[in-house]
């Protein structure tokens, strides 16, 4: 059952939301080359906590960490340990917040210094099959209408869209229905309504979409060992157009405390 949010709870997600960038948007300016993983998520994690907030992955049916940080051909759920970034890595960011007992849930991948055209290109695709997936979440259009918005721009770049994961609808839990994969399959296909509040999230490979599970059972990674990107922003579908939840909005961010 899709759970629809009112105006008010909406409010509330919009303040997750915006916690939610504020954070992606320091751990972008802070990451270069010679920085580990760890500093990344120590940092994460105090932001959201000088908030009010919580991060939301933390003790996530066991996740060890505050943030999911995946280096190159890693896809999503990345460990951030010890390991350091250097000039042309690409670090998924995918972070989640806890407000007011609402969730909010947003991914970047970004550029460690000097990194080559390709992986330009694949970062550039990835985040414009996600605003184009956003450009379909209009109440009257079907849940496909987001997954083949994204499918077609990331195929026809050359690129693939993996199978395995896939978007979802969010509120108070970080998961509810409906899912959203980011290819057109033949399931469950609702229509848009104003108040669905959803995680759309690409997960492109440069490569096969085929993906894996490491050893530590958490970091997926692509089969082929070829690059991946992510981008996600929670979206509030409207009468008209939808709105991004997870922008940074410094009005109605909480104070620091
Ligand atoms: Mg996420
Ligand atoms: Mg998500």
């Amino acid at each position: 059952m899709i759970i629809l949010k009112s105006s008010s709870e909406i409010a509330i997600m919009r303040v997750a939301g915006s916690i939610v960038a504020a954070v992606l948007e320091e751990l972008r300016r802070v990451i270069r080359p010679g920085i580990s993983l760890k500093q990344l998520d120590k940092k994460a994690e105090e932001l959201t906590k000088n908030f009010g907030a919580i991060p939301a992955f933390k003790g996530y049916n066991g996740f060890p960490a505050a943030l999911c940080a995946s280096v190159n051909d890693e896809v999503v759920h990345g460990i951030p340990g010890n390991r350091v970034l250097k000039s042309g890595d690409i670090v998924g960011l995918d972070f989640g917040a806890i407000y007011q007992d609402f969730y909010a849930d947003s991914a970047i991948t970004v550029p460690v210094g000097d990194i080559s055209p390709e992986a330009g290109k694949l970062l550039k695709v990835t985040e414009e099959a996600l605003y184009k997936g956003i450009a379909a979440a209009k109440p009257g259009n079907r849940l496909y209408d987001i997954s083949g918005a994204i499918q077609r721009h990331v195929e026809s770049n050359g690129f693939s869209v993996v199978r395995d994961f896939v978007g979802h609808g969010i509120g108070r839990k970080m998961h509810e229905a409906p899912q959203i994969p980011n290819f057109v399959g033949n399931d469950f296909n609702p229509r848009l309504k104003p108040g669905m509040t959803l995680a759309i999230e690409p997960m492109v490979n440069e490569g096969s979409y085929e993906v894996e599970v490491d050893s530590d059972n958490w970091t997926v990674r692509t089969n082929d060992r070829k690059f991946s990107a992510h981008f996600e922003h929670t979206i509030a579908i409207t009468d008209g157009e939808p709105e991004i939840l997870t922008l940074l909005n410094t009005e109605i961010l909480p104070r620091k405390v």
